[in-house]
């Protein structure tokens, strides 16, 4: 794969991520950035659907050279975007067949995945493909919300409240490096913390991340994963509505977009082996500036990997 060839001007061309090659087979690639424009499971308002071309049409705008990981990704990784998942809007579990299938492909090919949802109920089948190749992952989720629920729908097991205790019983995440970031808002009651803490989760809310130091948070990550394989989840929703307001469940007093920013590129030194970043709903995100934050942590993403490649 050779250097991307950009056309001279951002705005013009065919929006694909970062103005990468579009290619659907897995092929030789370092990291392939896959949409998965799926939102069926949403339980308050969906729209994520769009999310993977939202955030593709504002990654144009990317510069290419990160100042503050000194690394330029698009340059150093052979990035591809692999297009979307073909889903199944009325079926969950012929979507999630679909993205474990497209999943395998790509890891198959030794290229690390990059995926934009859609909702987070897409987790589940990525972390599946991610650990039939890397064994059980240590996780870090940046959410508001647990989504440890039992079931959000009597009788229903999947649903984007419920991917992580189904990614749990499943075995995929160990449970000793299971960090969630980000947790705040008001819930049902006590037992959607309380379930999380009992599932092995150490939840790091919004609170006790403002009472503490960024590198103090970032330090007792870095002790918890160790040199795990490490899987990282984004949901957008874990960033304060003032700076993202697009997306379903939105909650207030979250992070900053800068705030969200440091804590990625404090990953820097991480094993990581696979992001997601879900929960982007472009109807609820008029200005874009939802997507213009999601675009750059993605950027912020291939630039970890771009740094730990070489
Ligand atoms: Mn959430
Ligand atoms: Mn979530």
């Amino acid at each position: 794969m050779s250097t991307p060839q950009f056309a001279a001007q951002p705005y013009a061309g065919i929006a694909t991520f970062g103005r990468c090659p579009h290619v659907i087979a897995p092929t030789s690639a370092d990291v392939a950035v896959l949409g998965v424009p799926y939102d069926s499971s949403t339980s308050y308002r969906s729209g994520t659907r769009f999310g993977p071309r939202a955030i593709r049409e504002q990654s144009l705008l990317l510069w290419g050279y990160n100042n503050v990981l000194q690394t330029a990704p698009f340059r150093t990784l052979r990035v591809v975007d692999a297009g979307d998942v073909d889903v199944v809007p009325v079926d969950i579990l012929a979507t999630h067949r679909q993205i474990e299938a497209a999943a395998d492909g790509w890891l198959a090919t030794g290229a690390k995945l990059l995926t934009l949802g859609g909702d987070h109920s897409i987790s589940l089948p990525l972390l599946r493909s991610h650990v039939r190749r890397h064994g059980p992952v240590a996780v870090l989720h940046f959410d508001a919300h647990p989504d440890t629920w039992d079931s959000e729908y009597p009788g229903h097991k999947y649903s984007h409240g419920t991917p992580f205790i189904r990614a749990i019983e499943e075995g995929l995440i160990d449970t000793a490096a299971y960090v969630q970031l980000g947790i705040r808002g008001p819930t049902n009651g006590p037992e959607d913390y309380t379930d999380a803490l009992r599932l092995g989760a150490r939840m790091i809310t919004l609170d006790e991340f403002r009472g503490r130091t960024m590198p103090e948070v970032l330090h007792e990550v870095q002790r918890l994963v160790g040199e795990r394989p490490t899987y990282v989840t984004l949901d957008i929703d874990c960033v304060d509505p003032a700076f993202a307001p697009g997306t379903g469940t939105p909650e207030v007093g979250g992070f900053t977009s800068w705030e969200i920013l440091q804590l990625v590129r404090g990953l820097k030194g991480f094993n990581l082996v696979g992001f997601d970043l879900v929960e982007v709903s472009p109807p609820f995100d008029p200005t874009g500036i939802t997507s213009i934050l999601a675009a750059n942590l993605a950027f912020e993403f291939l630039s970890l990997l771009a740094v730990g490649s070489t």
